[in-house]
């Protein structure tokens, strides 16, 4: 677990500036939907402070989301390894499931414009209005759904308990379990000097060849940190040479 501030700053400036846009564009769309929504029981009814909340929290989820496929691209590239191989974590299944949340919420939408004939509503909007309505909402179930896939391969390569992960950013609400996630995750493994095999961040040996990954203490075995002059683990002064 590292500094939580000093991630941020990995994410880069373009992911901030589409995370910015995506959430003055929700707001502004939220805005519009509220002030038309003017039936009996719509939330243009609703007390200004409900519909504050629906305005500017709602468009949260999508601003996170966006800051966290940024945060995927610069911690991959600090790494030396490119977007594509990255997302390669997602398992295929993910991405089933995701394309096809979209295609079915892409259809519904179109179903509902077609139904939506009151003034107003949303079949009399220009068609590029139409046209933006139905292809961008699903997109936000999709990302949401890559996410969780990407958690559960990144959370399994790095020898976590990958189920209960993914179980809680599905079930801890509105990204909050998403987010949760990317702060307390544990570090990447290794790689072994000598047969370049994984080795988890726990560990003070190779598991395929015995190879010490980092210096371990002499008395207790215990991986130890560069640097340390006694073991942390057992009190033993540890040589300089390690
Ligand atoms: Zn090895
Ligand atoms: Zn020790």
């Amino acid at each position: 677990m590292s500094s939580f501030g000093s991630n941020l700053k990995i994410i880069p400036r373009s992911a901030w500036i589409i995370a910015f846009a995506c959430y003055a564009g929700v707001a502004i769309f939220i805005h519009f939907l509220v002030s038309s929504d003017t039936g009996p029981h719509g939330s243009a009814h609703w007390p200004l402070a409900g519909q504050l909340a629906l305005n500017f929290l709602a468009p949260v989820a999508p601003l996170v989301a966006v800051l966290l496929c940024g945060y995927i691209y610069g911690e991959a590239k600090r790494r030396g390894t490119r977007y594509g191989k990255e997302l390669g974590v997602i398992p295929l299944t993910a991405r089933i499931i995701a394309l096809a949340v979209y295609v079915g919420l892409a259809i519904l939408i179109h179903f509902l414009i077609l139904h939506d004939t009151n003034p107003g509503g949303t079949a009399t909007w220009p068609l590029a209005g139409r046209l933006a309505f139905n292809f961008l909402i699903p997109v936000m179930p999709l990302i949401v759904i890559l996410l969780y896939g990407y958690i559960y391969g990144d959370a399994k390569r790095r020898g976590m308990r990958y189920v209960m992960w993914t179980l809680l950013a599905i079930f801890v609400p509105y990204v909050i379990g998403i987010l949760l996630y990317f702060i307390l995750r544990d570090p990447l493994p290794s790689d072994c000097p000598n047969c370049h095999s994984p080795v988890l961040a726990k560990f003070a040996f190779c598991p395929s060849c015995g190879t010490a990954a980092r210096p371990s203490c002499p008395q207790c075995g215990k991986s130890i940190e560069r640097g340390w002059v006694n073991c942390g683990y057992c009190g033993t002064k540890v040589p300089t040479h390690l």
